[in-house]
């Protein structure tokens, strides 16, 4: 098979086109993700999203580069500042809870969370949100209004040669100079100056901090702006997002980091957009008054692993909008069964025997390799492996498979294995529903709802399981 190099849609120019980060030697890519806002258990549509940059990275390690991979934490915003509001709890109180469970879903759902380091909070990052509105504010295309608050001008934006409406297409037509809209969230017929800064209003309780131009908060577009550059520098590789990031967030994030001018002469403020596109949830939109609303630790708590979740999610093509059913999840249950199976057997028949050396790659890997480059096709990709399936079954059931051959089909799997994150079938003693309550009693815990996790323990008591806290977790013990 020819050698492929990785294509990928790019929404800025809206084409397939073949990825080459700036780094001269091909090597090293800059990636942001935009993460989550913090005010509410994620729902497995956001996760959709999250999977998808995890497939990104995954796959663009298994190609040889070194990703950087940054994903913030939206950490103040409208909805956060009202919930805080409601709750009564201090905003770091709050967010610091969600987005532990934010952080432990990831892992549920075998995505590679990024360092640290490379997990910006907004709050941690007000200096240099400051920072950026004044560079805005003395290129004249911010401007304080009279209450406090911090606009950005399309106007101005537009009229120093810079183009607004680059990831979509925009009627000016219809819009009426210096028109402002405060919220974060706005859609397209109403393209208006947007706040960079919001002047602190009594709702905001003790969520402000100061500024040049008095007291108040960031909005959130400005926060990815100025965080992704904090850590990736001016002008990166990639940028990731759900599509209903789209607009306005990502159009006003290239207006904000473009319109300060740090970018090297020439160079963008990002040179590929990625979109991953909407999911249904059993045929609908997804909302808490049908019944289709879940987060990972609902399907948790119906029996499913994370593991099937995450084979659900991976089964299409990032671009497309997906219909996430739990017949589906079902029908990940039994693929990932048919897969256990056939690796189950090689490995009995491998032994352990060492693998060859061998010079060509296998067919397996060729063949996934040239489905994902163009464009992450991940249907051609599941295909390649189930035919690989069926193929192997065949040799094992003939005899026709060495230990050494079934060593080497073991390792080509394996390097696949590095991008799907499916890992080993697990070999916990507790059916998947035990393992689940107890993964929604840390949830509850770490969310401290001591009374759901009481509960649940009292649950898992009827259902003759005890699990208690060790140095290492939980551990489940059958009574
Ligand atoms: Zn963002």
């Amino acid at each position: 098979m020819e050698e492929t190099r990785l294509h990928l849609f790019n929404t800025l120019t809206r084409q397939v086109e073949e990825f080459r980060p700036f780094d001269e030697a091909g090597k090293t890519v800059g990636m942001y993700c935009c993460g989550p806002t913090v005010y509410d258990f994620g729902h497995i549509g956001n996760f959709r999203t999250f999977v998808f940059a995890d497939l990104v990275r995954r796959y663009l390690e298994f190609r040889g580069f070194k990703v950087n991979h940054v994903m913030n934490i939206t950490d103040v915003e409208d909805k956060i500042i009202r919930r805080v509001r409601e709750t009564g709890k201090s905003l770091k109180e709050f967010t610091a809870g969600y987005t532990d469970v934010f952080l432990q879903d990831l892992k549920e759902l075998n995505c590679l969370v990024p360092e640290e380091k490379n997990l910006p909070r907004a709050t941690e990052h007000i200096p240099q949100i400051i920072d950026l509105i004044e560079k805005l504010v003395a290129r004249g295309i911010a401007y304080r209004a009279t209450d406090g608050s911090v606009y950005f001008s399309i106007e101005k934006y537009r009229g120093c040669g810079c183009r607004y409406g680059q990831l979509v297409n925009l009627n000016f037509e219809a819009m009426r100079v210096g028109e402002r809209v405060a919220s974060d969230e706005y859609d397209k017929e109403s393209v208006a100056d947007f706040a960079l800064w919001k002047a602190r209003v009594p709702d905001d309780g003790d969520v402000f901090w100061p500024s040049p131009w008095g007291e108040g908060r960031p909005g959130w577009h400005i926060e990815c702006s100025a965080m992704s550059m904090a850590l990736l520098g001016p002008s990166f590789d990639l940028h990731l997002g759900g599509e209903d990031l789209t607009f306005p967030h990502h159009e006003d994030e290239i207006a904000q980091s473009e319109g300060a001018g740090v970018q090297p002469a020439g160079r963008p403020f990002v040179k590929h957009w990625l979109h991953g596109a909407h999911l249904l949830v059993e045929g609908k939109k997804m909302s808490k008054s049908l019944g289709n609303y879940f987060t990972v630790r609902d399907l948790l708590a119906k029996g499913f692993t994370g593991r099937e979740i995450r084979c659900l999610l991976l089964s299409a093509s990032y671009r497309e909008t997906f219909n996430f059913t739990l017949a589906g999840l079902e029908g990940a249950r039994a693929q990932l069964a048919r897969i256990d199976e056939c690796v189950g057997k090689l490995r009995e028949l491998a032994g352990s025997t060492v693998a060859s050396a061998s010079p060509s790659v296998p067919a397996l890997v060729t063949g996934f390799t040239a489905a994902m480059d163009s464009d992450l096709n991940v249907s051609a990709a599941w295909a390649v492996v189930f035919d690989w399936v069926r193929d192997t079954n065949r040799s094992l059931a003939a005899n026709e498979l060495t230990p050494a051959l079934a060593t080497a089909a073991l390792a080509a799997w394996e390097r696949l294995d590095t991008v799907l994150g499916l890992g080993a079938k697990p070999t916990g003693e507790a059916p998947a529903d035990i393992v689940a309550l107890a993964n929604e009693r840390v949830a509850a815990k770490k969310a401290k709802d001591f009374a759901r996790a009481d509960a649940i323990r009292a649950e898992l008591k009827a259902k003759g399981w005890v699990v208690e806290d060790t140095a290492k977790g939980p551990k489940l013990k059958k009574i």
